[in-house]
């Protein structure tokens, strides 16, 4: 090849997590590998997962229960992960030094709650092994000759290899270098490709008091969608963590329901109610405001209305709230209004217009269809010497520590099998 520069037997192309437990595995059994990376450092996405802590996997030991948060792609990970599964990941950072915790819904953290060590840890394990690496280098495409990858362009010249494997990532968060150029190359190169949505992304509304809480999160809240019509058939409830932003509703209770609202969002905008008693029936509430309501005769009723919602939500409630309410004493709130309000705790309305994009997705579907890859060692049906792993796969899964996982799979698998 003209301008070549070097030749290895593995390039790995993109240093995110995928790609750099690839790299690392292959150079750990001995191949000489090199790892390029757009950006000027490894892992930049891999540093801002989970809010900065890094929910690095997600610790359901049933294998069955696990890969079924997957999707369609659950029968093609069960070999992957009997490779390299969900205690392999405990075992390869904890022998690392970095002791892992199980928090709710088996979120697995690094104990130091810190991304960023988890970032150390996978570059100290592609540099031990050797790995040549190479950062502020955009791969541009393959090379080929007769039908056979044998190279990729760059902006720094050209590397040839025996092997490749593409790491690019996917869609979101583009700032992060996970811009999709490596999922359209796989078009080039004869693969079915389906298209990238941001998936698992927050949701905006249209309401000022959701707004106005920007930065408030309510950690075990019920959320209803339907469409504005309000349908039995397009109802669907979730309970979690909400966090309220400048522009609409997140957190992982929200995350994981926007792939259904989008469906919804199809025929326009979507009515939602937050529930702010989840575990108890109307009923029950509506006595809890009336015992309240006794207890307090005397006093304002905005005084009072904190004893009765979250941290941080009375604003909130009052706003919604017939104005007259908000400056009356509590003797004097007519039954109709107690009503209203006790209701109201059941189901604050919003209305979500639509969806952020890309650059506020955590992970977006999309990328080369499960068909065209060998299940055993990522490696593709199409071209004997390319390996495809990570967000490249078109895989869909929730918020949960699912996506990491597998990247650690599918790194590891093929940095086996190469
Ligand atoms: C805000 C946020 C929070 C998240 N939190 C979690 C979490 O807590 N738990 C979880 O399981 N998942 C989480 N995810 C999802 C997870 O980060 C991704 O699934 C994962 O990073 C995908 O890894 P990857 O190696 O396939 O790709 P990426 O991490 O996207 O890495 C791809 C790399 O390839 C490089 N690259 C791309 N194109 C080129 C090119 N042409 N030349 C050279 N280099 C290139 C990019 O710069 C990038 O560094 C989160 C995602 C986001 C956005």
């Amino acid at each position: 090849m003209s301008n070549q520069k070097e030749f290895y037997d593995v390039i790995v192309i993109g240093g995110g997590p995928a790609g750099m437990m690839a790299a690392g595995r292959a150079a750990e059994r001995g191949k000489r590998v090199l790892l390029l990376e757009k950006n000027r450092t490894l892992g930049r996405k891999l540093g801002i997962t989970g809010g900065g802590r890094c929910n690095i996997a997600n610790a359901e030991e049933n294998v069955r229960e696990l890969l079924s948060f997957y999707g369609d792609a659950e029968p093609f990970l069960y070999s992957p992960f009997s490779q390299f599964g969900m205690k392999d990941t405990f075992t390869f950072f904890e022998s690392r030094g970095l002791p892992l915790v199980v928090e709710a819904k088996k979120r697995a953290f690094p104990a130091t709650q810190d991304a960023l060590d988890v970032v150390r840890v996978m570059k100290e394990y592609v540099m031990a092994h050797n790995v040549t690496i190479r950062t502020g280098v955009r791969v541009d495409g393959f090379i080929q000759d007769a039908g056979k990858i044998i190279g990729v362009k760059t902006n720094g010249g050209v590397f040839a290899g025996r092997t490749f494997m593409l790491a690019t990532g996917g869609n979101s968060r583009p700032e992060t270098g996970s811009t999709g150029e490596g999922i359209s190359w796989l078009s080039t190169l004869g693969h079915t490709v389906h298209n990238s949505n941001p998936d698992i992304v927050p949701l905006i509304a249209l309401e000022d008091w959701v707004k106005k809480l920007s930065g408030t999160s309510l950690s075990f809240m019920k959320i209803t969608f339907s469409d504005m019509e309000e349908n039995k058939e397009t109802r669907f409830s979730r309970t979690g963590k909400i966090l309220f932003t400048h522009f609409g509703v997140s957190g992982p209770l929200i995350l994981n329901s926007a792939k259904e609202v989008k469906k919804l969002l199809a025929a326009g905008p979507v009515r939602a109610y937050i529930d702010l008693y989840p575990d108890t029936e109307v009923g029950t509430v509506r006595n809890r405001v009336l015992g309240v309501f006794e207890q307090n005769k005397n006093k304002d009723f905005k005084n009072i209305l904190k004893g009765l919602v979250p941290a941080g939500m009375t604003e909130a409630v009052l706003s919604l709230l017939p104005a007259q309410v908000a400056e009356k004493k509590v003797h004097s709130i007519t039954k109709e209004e107690r009503l209203f309000l006790s209701d109201l705790l059941k189901a604050m309305p919003l209305t979500i217009s639509g969806t952020m994009g890309y650059e506020w997705a955590v992970v977006s579907d999309g990328g080369v269809d499960l068909a065209e890859i060998d299940t055993k060692t990522m490696r593709s049906k199409k071209h004997g010497n390319l390996f495809v792993i990570g967000d490249a796969l078109h895989v869909s899964r929730p918020s949960g520590g699912y996506s990491l996982q597998l990247c650690w799979t599918t790194g590891y698998v093929a940095g086996s099998a190469v």
